[in-house]
C-alpha cells in the first residue's frame, strides 16, 4: 500500500486526529500516486498514524478516513460509516414537518469530500475530492441501499472541485431522475425545488432551524430578506404573520421561485421582489427613506480563500451598516456569514462595527449556527462555517 512518510515532528495533528495532511509535512512517498488511492501515513519514527486517500493535485495530499490499522477503505467499512451518519440524524427520519436535511457531512462524518443530502425522495451527492470520487461506486451502493429513496442524483458542479483537479460532474447516479419540480417539506412549509437547475444542491438545508429562529420576530413586521434565494427565510416570517415582505436577490429565477413558494404555502401577504445586486440595493432602498422592523441578511461566502478575509469583512461591514440604519427604533436584525473562514468571533466584531458605523446601539438577542445535521467533528472545527446573529437595534 502507498506510504506518506512525514517529517520529524509533523505528526501532532494528526495524533489529534485532524483529517487532513498537507504537502509541507510529508518527507517521502513510497511509490507513485495514483488519484484517490489509498494511503498510509507514518511518522518520521516509522509509526503507522492513520490511513485516507491520496490526492495528487491538491496541496492537501491526504484526508484521513481512519486512525484504526485494522480498518481498510473497502465496502464495509463505508457502508459502516454511511450506517452511523443515517443513525444520527434519526430524529430528522422521523420529523413529520421536515424531509429536507444533510445526511452525511464530509470529514464530521468520517467520509472527507462526501456530501449527501435528503430532500424527499430523492438524495443529492456531492463528490468533492479524489478519494470520494475513487469510491463513488461504494458510496451510491451503500446509500442506495440504506435511504429509502427513488434517486440518487449527482451535484459535483462546484468550482471546489478544481483544486482537486476533478471537472464539474452532473447526473442520475441511481434510479430515478427527479422531476423538474420536487415538493420538499421544512418546518411544516412546502418548497419546491429543481434538484438539478438550482443553486447548491437547490437548497440550503443548514438554514432550517434559523429560519423557524427568526421567524418569531416576523409577526405584523415589514420585512426586508436580503439574499432571500427563493425565500427559505421569508415564507417562514410571511407564515408567522408578517405584514409585508421585501425580497432582494441578484437572481431572478430564485425570486420567481419565491413567489412560487409563497403561493404553495397559500400565504398572500403582499410581496415586492428587488432583482438585483444587494450592496446596492439597500443603499437605494436607504435613499427613498424606507424602514424596516425585521431585515435578514444572508449572503453567499464572501471569503473563499485566506487572502480574501480582508475583503469578505468590508463586505459584511457594509451591508450589515446599511441593514442598521434601514431598521426601526426596536426592529431585529438577523445576520448571517456562511464563510468558514471567518470566525463566530470576527463575525460579531464586524457587526460591531457596522453598528457603531451607522449611529445605533445593538444588543445580541440571539446567536445562531449551522443545524445539527451539519455536526463539528470535535477534531475538525474547520467543519463549523455557518454563524448568525439576531440583534434588536435601538
Ligand atoms: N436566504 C436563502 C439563501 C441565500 S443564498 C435561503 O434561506 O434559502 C445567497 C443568495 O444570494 C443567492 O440566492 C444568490 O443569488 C444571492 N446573491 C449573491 N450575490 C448577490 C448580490 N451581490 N446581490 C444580491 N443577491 C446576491
Amino acid at each position: 500500500m502507498l506510504r506518506f512518510i512525514l517529517k520529524p515532528d509533523r505528526d501532532k495533528s494528526i495524533r489529534q486526529r485532524h483529517p487532513w495532511v498537507f504537502s509541507g509535512a510529508v518527507a517521502r512517498r513510497s511509490g507513485p500516486v495514483h488519484p484517490g488511492e489509498t494511503v498510509d501515513i507514518i511518522s518520521s519514527e516509522g509509526v503507522w498514524l492513520a490511513r485516507g486517500t491520496a490526492s495528487t493535485h491538491s496541496q492537501m495530499v491526504a484526508r484521513l478516513w481512519t486512525w484504526q490499522r485494522d480498518e481498510e477503505l473497502d465496502p464495509s467499512f463505508i457502508r459502516q460509516r454511511i450506517e452511523r451518519a443515517i443513525k444520527g440524524r434519526e430524529q430528522l427520519h422521523n420529523d413529520p414537518q421536515t424531509n429536507a436535511y444533510r445526511v452525511i457531512f464530509s470529514e464530521s462524518d468520517g467520509l472527507p469530500g462526501l456530501i449527501v443530502d435528503r430532500f424527499a425522495d430523492w438524495l443529492v451527492v456531492q463528490l468533492l475530492t479524489q478519494g470520494a470520487v475513487a469510491h463513488t461506486a461504494i458510496i451510491v451502493a451503500a446509500l442506495a441501499e440504506l435511504m429509502p429513496v427513488r434517486g440518487i442524483y449527482e451535484r459535483s458542479d462546484v468550482e471546489i472541485r478544481a483544486r482537486e483537479g476533478l471537472g464539474e460532474a452532473e447526473g442520475l447516479l441511481w434510479g430515478e431522475a427527479p422531476p423538474d419540480q420536487l415538493t420538499i417539506r421544512e418546518n411544516g412549509y412546502e418548497f419546491v425545488l429543481d434538484l438539478a437547475g438550482g443553486q447548491k444542491t437547490g437548497w440550503y438545508v443548514d438554514q432550517r432551524i434559523n429560519r423557524q429562529r427568526v421567524a418569531q420576530y416576523a409577526k405584523d413586521a415589514e420585512v426586508l430578506g436580503v439574499f432571500s434565494y427563493t425565500g427559505g427565510f421569508e415564507v417562514l416570517a410571511a407564515g408567522a404573520g408578517a405584514q409585508s415582505i421585501t425580497a432582494v436577490d441578484s437572481s431572478a429565477a430564485a425570486l420567481r421561485g419565491l413567489h412560487t413558494n409563497l403561493s404553495q404555502n397559500g400565504l398572500n401577504t403582499p410581496v415586492t421582489a428587488v432583482e438585483g445586486d444587494a450592496f446596492k440595493i439597500l443603499r437605494q432602498l436607504r435613499e427613498e427613506g424606507k424602514q424596516y422592523d425585521l431585515i435578514v441578511l444572508d449572503p453567499p461566502k464572501f471569503a473563499h480563500s485566506q487572502s480574501q478575509i480582508d475583503r469578505a469583512t468590508r463586505g459584511y461591514k457594509d451591508i450589515n451598516m446599511q441593514a442598521f440604519h434601514l431598521l426601526r427604533p426596536g426592529g431585529v436584525l438577523a445576520t448571517f456569514s456562511c464563510s468558514g473562514l471567518i470566525s463566530a468571533d470576527l463575525f460579531q466584531k464586524v457587526v460591531f462595527g457596522a453598528a457603531l458605523d451607522a449611529g445605533r446601539d445593538a444588543q445580541i438577542i440571539d446567536t445562531l449556527t449551522q443545524g445539527g445535521d451539519h455536526p463539528v467533528l470535535l477534531t475538525f472545527p474547520e467543519a463549523a462555517y455557518l454563524k448568525g446573529l439576531i440583534c434588536r437595534v435601538w
